[in-house]
């Protein structure tokens, strides 16, 4: 794991957005960082899921989370602007965005993936994220240290046969990142990264890999350690580069 280790109060007073917080790495991430001092956004598709996540966090007492159900294959421009004025009235800014919620798609040779299942990876994994972002900097760049951390993969470094759309979407993943954060260097407090969690214990390893004992990858909650240090002010000044989790 990514050696660090983080003083309890490393996010208090910060407010960061986690998208796909419902569950996997993004409830544990959003655990974390709520743990940590935060007050945590907790955005996804399915509203059940998020409500687990928001009562976890209330149960132990940690800063009031937040609920934001949006499902973003279907989200337009203007619910966008809407989520954005909704975080500056009732939180009054944003120090934080992980963009975490990706689907898998069709694991197949090209020639067999269509159009639409292609197009439809694409939507969440790329188009999302960069509508968050562009709507989103800002909000950001108002705060005085803000961190964006982006999902990316091993297939989103090298890519690899019957992953398909998967890996194109976390190639756009790193290059959404890269030029994020040439546009924000020395100019803003903000930094963008990105983290390839490796293998995780989630639906979406299990989805992947049917075979595989699930025992034998770690659960979210250990991979914490490279999600806190890139949120928090210890990464101050770190920005553009590709990280590993594992
Ligand atoms: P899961 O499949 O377990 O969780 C995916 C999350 O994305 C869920 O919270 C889900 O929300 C959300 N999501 C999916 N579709 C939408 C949508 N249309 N709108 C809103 N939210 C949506 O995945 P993991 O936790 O395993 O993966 C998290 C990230 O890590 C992903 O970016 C993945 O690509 C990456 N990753 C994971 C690895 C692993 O081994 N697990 C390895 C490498 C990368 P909901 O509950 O509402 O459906």
């Amino acid at each position: 794991m990514y050696d660090y280790t983080p003083r309890p109060d490393l996010l208090a007073g910060r407010v960061i957005l986690v998208t796909g917080a419902g569950r996997g790495i993004g409830a544990a991430a959003a655990k974390a960082y709520a743990a940590h001092g935060a007050t945590v956004l907790l955005l996804g598709k399915n509203e059940d899921n998020l409500n687990r996540v928001y009562d976890e966090i209330e149960a132990a007492g940690h800063p009031q989370a937040a609920v934001i159900p949006l499902n973003l294959e279907q989200a337009q421009q203007n619910q966008y602007n809407e989520l954005a004025a909704m975080i500056e009235n009732e939180f009054g800014r944003l120090d934080g965005l992980l963009h975490n919620a990706s689907i898998l798609g069709p694991r197949t040779p090209l020639e067999q993936l269509t159009g639409e299942q292609f197009m439809q990876v694409m939507q969440v994994n790329v188009n999302a994220m960069f509508m968050l972002t562009s709507t989103l900097l800002p909000l950001l760049k108002l705060s005085e240290d803000a961190s964006i951390v982006f999902t990316s993969s091993s297939v989103g470094r090298k890519g690899r046969a019957y992953w398909g759309a998967y890996a194109v979407s976390k190639f756009a993943t790193e290059g959404l990142m890269q030029v994020v954060a040439d546009e924000v260097d020395g100019i803003t407090q903000v930094r963008a990264n990105s983290i390839n969690p490796g293998a995780t214990r989630t639906a979406m390893r299990a989805l992947a890999y049917p075979g595989e004992n699930p025992a034998s990858n770690p659960l979210p909650e250990e991979i914490m350690p490279l999600y806190l240090y890139l949120m928090g002010p210890d990464a101050r000044g770190v920005n553009g580069q590709a990280f590993d989790a594992q």
